[in-house]
């Protein structure tokens, strides 16, 4: 139970109307995109910095747990909210604190919406490059909680390589600046990068510098259908091998297109169709049409059946039909979507696909695999039923010797979802002993009381 002493403190900060206990608020915020729930003790919306920092200190003297939330559109339980928690949102902190185009930034409170930042910094030829598939709806904040990526970060890199600086609120309710708004910049620890990424563990971000870059006048895209899995890893493997990087190398394995099939979203896919590519290049109106055809030659070779070119607004839609109605199709083969997000070498994508195949064979678990095959980023779906116990069980060994694979083959556990509660009990399996030693020691020296997203990114 929350303290009423501490209630009315928040309410004293924030005013009344800022601070909810009502139950259908606390529903509302009891999960994010996991299936998991958790009813939070109370949910606060501040508006500023200075109301952030007064709620970390009023958690400080009654050593409440701190749930940070943007959207709640993550996938691995991050805003999920820790048992006894008050849920921060940063929902209302959506000023564009400055735009300023000549230096290519944009500094933005956490609660900005993702596209919205894009759709700005087009207006003076500019573009953020990191794109989410949740973008129309996720905010910065978790963006930069999560080091989110998507399609384009193929050739742009992911969130963490588009911020210049931070504002942040520490666990002690301190406030710290990182970076700079210079391009360059070398002085001191580089906690930018480190904070990125840190899930609400390590402070709550309340401003952020963003890099914008010149936005390409032009994107075509490439539609390519392979006789099988392999093919399409070889060329994967081509494509990034050749100078012209792509701005999207998506891929889609049999047991995608085979949902897609049922769901009867694959027309136009010549029969024999088992994986796809879809690859896109941008820049200036004059160079694309040569990108596409380099990228054309290195999708030729064993396997292919068909590529289809799409240049036009219409032709770019009608080719992506089919990757669009996958989200849909999958929820045709069971309710519930356990969505591994690992991320191998490029190089060993082919083996990582194939390895996939088996585990699902031998687990008797259905495994739906697509995502950003240029970074080696394959969100591995095992769709189950949640009241099959065995089959549940089934599927835990199965993440599990997923994860195993990936780790054998020098990837990671996830490519740009991150840990949250749900992953964090792989992570020993990946970080050395000492390693983690390290990152305990730093979440000691950020959050003392340990009260910022407790339960969440390191295992206990
Ligand atoms: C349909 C769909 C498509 C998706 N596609 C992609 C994709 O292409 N790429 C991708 O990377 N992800 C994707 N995601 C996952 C998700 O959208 C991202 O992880 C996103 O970054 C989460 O943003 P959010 O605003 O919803 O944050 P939330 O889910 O609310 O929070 C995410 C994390 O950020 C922390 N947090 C929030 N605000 C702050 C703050 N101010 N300071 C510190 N910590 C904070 C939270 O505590 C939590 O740990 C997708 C999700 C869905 C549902």
């Amino acid at each position: 139970m929350l303290a009423s002493a501490a209630l009315g403190e928040f309410a004293a900060l924030l005013g009344a109307e800022r601070v909810f206990t009502d139950p259908d608020t606390l529903a509302l915020y009891a999960s994010d995109e996991t299936p998991r729930v958790c009813r939070p003790e109370a949910v606060l919306f501040p508006v500023s910095h200075e109301q952030v920092a007064g709620i970390v200190a009023i958690a400080n003297v009654h050593r409440l747990p701190l749930t940070a939330r943007a959207a709640g559109s993550g996938n691995v339980g991050g805003a999920l909210p820790a048992p006894g928690s008050v849920v921060v949102s940063f929902e209302c902190m959506r000023r564009i604190v400055e735009f300023d185009p000549d230096d290519r930034l944009v500094v933005v409170e956490p609660g900005v919406v993702t596209d919205d930042i894009d759709a700005l910094a087009a207006t003076a030829g500019l573009m953020y490059a990191p794109d989410p598939g949740s973008g129309a709806y996720c905010r910065i904040g978790g963006n930069l909680a999560m080091n989110a990526a998507g399609p384009r970060c193929v050739k742009y890199g992911a969130t963490r390589d588009h911020v210049l600086g931070l504002r942040a609120v520490l666990g002690d309710g301190r406030e710290i600046r990182s970076g700079s708004r210079t391009s360059k910049y070398a002085t001191g620890y580089d906690l930018t990068r480190l904070l990125v990424g840190s899930e609400g563990t390590l402070a709550f971000i309340t401003e952020a510098t963003l890099k914008l870059v010149p936005a390409p006048q032009t994107v075509a895209t490439l539609r390519v259908c392979y006789a099988g899995n392999q093919a399409a890893c070889d060329a994967v493997l081509r494509v990034m091998r050749q100078p012209v990087v792509p701005c999207a190398l998506e891929f889609m394995d049999r047991r995608s297109i085979d949902a897609i099939r049922d769901y009867g979203g694959a027309e136009g896919l010549p029969s024999g169709t088992e994986a796809v590519l879809m690859v896109e290049a941008d820049g200036d109106t004059d160079d694309v049409p040569r990108f596409i055809a380099a990228l054309e030659r290195a999708l030729r070779g064993d396997g292919l059946l068909e590529i289809q070119s799409g240049f036009s607004a219409a032709d770019i839609k009608r080719l992506w039909t089919a990757r669009k109605s996958l989200s849909h199709a999958v929820k045709k083969i069971a309710p519930l979507k356990i969505n591994e997000d690992v991320v191998v070498p490029v190089s060993r994508l082919a083996e990582l696909v194939d390895a996939i195949d088996a585990l699902g064979r031998e687990h008797g678990v259905p495994l739906v695999s697509f995502g950003h095959a240029g970074n080696g980023n394959l969100h591995v779906n095992l769709m189950v039923h949640a009241d099959d116990a065995e089959e549940m069980g089934r599927a835990r060994a199965c993440r599990r010797a997923l994860v195993e694979t990936v780790l054998r083959l020098g990837g990671s556990l996830s490519g740009e979802h991150g840990i949250g509660s749900e992953k964090r009990s792989f992570v020993s399996l990946e970080l050395e002993p000492d390693t983690l030693d390290l990152m305990r020691r730093l979440k000691m020296l950020f959050d003392p009381l340990g009260i910022l997203n407790p339960g969440k990114k390191l295992p206990d």
